[in-house]
This record gives C-alpha cells, sequence and structure tokens, in this order.
C-alpha cells in the first residue's frame, strides 16, 4: 500500500468517512481549474477525442516542431501542405485543416473567418457556454476536429492513407448526428429545427 494511503488508513483515521471519493480528496493535488476544462469534460464528449484535445491543448503532442526541438527528427515538413508542422499550423493555419473546421463553423451558421490556434481556444472558451443545442454541436465537433486532423495527419506519416477534407467534415458530422440522436431537443425551435436538419440529427 502507498505510504499516502496508510497514513490515511491509520488506526486515527474514523473508518465512517473511508470511501474512495474521500480517499481521492486526500490523496489528490488540488489546484485551479483551468478555463477550458469544460470545452474537454461534458457530458456528451468522446473521451478519446477529450484526451487528444487535451494533449494539443497543453501542446503535448508529439508534432513534428516539437520532435525536432527534441533532435528526434531533422524536418518537420508538414503531411498536408509542406508548411512547418507545429500546433498552431496543424489545427487551423493549414489550409486543410482550416477548410474543415470552416465548413463545420458554416453547418453551425457561424459565419466569420478561421483564426489562429490560441484565438480559436479562446473564441470557444468565451462563445461556448451554456446548454442550447448550437453549444453542444460545436463542443462536439470541436474535439471530434482535433482528434480526426490528428488521427488523419498519423494516418498519412504511418500508413501512406489519405482521405479527404470532405471525408473528415462527413465524419464530424457523422459523430455528432450520433451523439445528439437521443437528446431530448426542443424542434420546434426553428434554429434547432435547422441544425438537426443540416446535421442529420434524428
Ligand atoms: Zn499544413
Amino acid at each position: 500500500m502507498r505510504d499516502a494511503a496508510c497514513v490515511l488508513l491509520s488506526q486515527d483515521t474514523n473508518r465512517a468517512v473511508v470511501r474512495t471519493s474521500w480517499l481521492w480528496k486526500q490523496v489528490r493535488e488540488q489546484r485551479d481549474k483551468v478555463p477550458w476544462h469544460r470545452l474537454i469534460w461534458f457530458s456528451s464528449h468522446t473521451p478519446k477525442h477529450s484526451i487528444i484535445t487535451w494533449m494539443a491543448l497543453l501542446d503535448r503532442l508529439p508534432t513534428k516542431s516539437r520532435l525536432m526541438r527534441m533532435g528526434i527528427i531533422h524536418e518537420d515538413i508538414c503531411l498536408f501542405c509542406e508548411a512547418h508542422e507545429s500546433r498552431e499550423h496543424l489545427f487551423f493555419d493549414c489550409g486543410f485543416s482550416m477548410t474543415i473546421w470552416k465548413c463545420v463553423l458554416g453547418k453551425c451558421c457561424v459565419q466569420r473567418d478561421v483564426l489562429h490556434w490560441n484565438e480559436e481556444v479562446q473564441w470557444t472558451i468565451c462563445c461556448l457556454k451554456g446548454k442550447s443545442l448550437i453549444v453542444l454541436i460545436l463542443k462536439i465537433a470541436w474535439s471530434c476536429f482535433i482528434y480526426l486532423i490528428w488521427e488523419e495527419r498519423n494516418a498519412r506519416q504511418f500508413r501512406s492513407h489519405a482521405r479527404s477534407v470532405e471525408d473528415i467534415v462527413e465524419d464530424i458530422r457523422f459523430v455528432v448526428s450520433v451523439k445528439l440522436q437521443s437528446k431530448c431537443i426542443d424542434r420546434a425551435d426553428p434554429v434547432n429545427a435547422h441544425l438537426c436538419n443540416t446535421w442529420g440529427i434524428l
């Protein structure tokens, strides 16, 4: 048994309060919540999408620019466009990912240019609040987009397999529609009705 647990479970501890949740609170290091936690951990999230998005937000994905800084590789060419592959480039500056995210925004009737990484993160933190359908769609689509761009990058790097912008937009649409098909949605609301139609939410 770990030392921390031994101390907590000593004879002086009131056994009536010992629960897994109580133990977790005692041993974990508590820190302030990061402003983007609700973009990662929410009721309709997909764990594998959240993990990759979390790593991207922490800049811990092994992008080529990071691997080059570590001396592991000697070139950092983007597999989509041959620019330098950094996190910032890969997710919103690259023409490939920019086009996909622009399509996602368009499907939600958000008419604006795609921003750089930091600005996109700030936009999601500021704008994706509440429980409206459009917020839920964009939260699901955002982490799905990050995951699928990373997956596509890896497929091109390691399996020489490439999919199109249209394929990935359709994958995002499919994930959103599956995640929300059993949700109670007010379809009398014309905005919701339009979103359900556009995203194929039955
Ligand atoms: Zn690129």
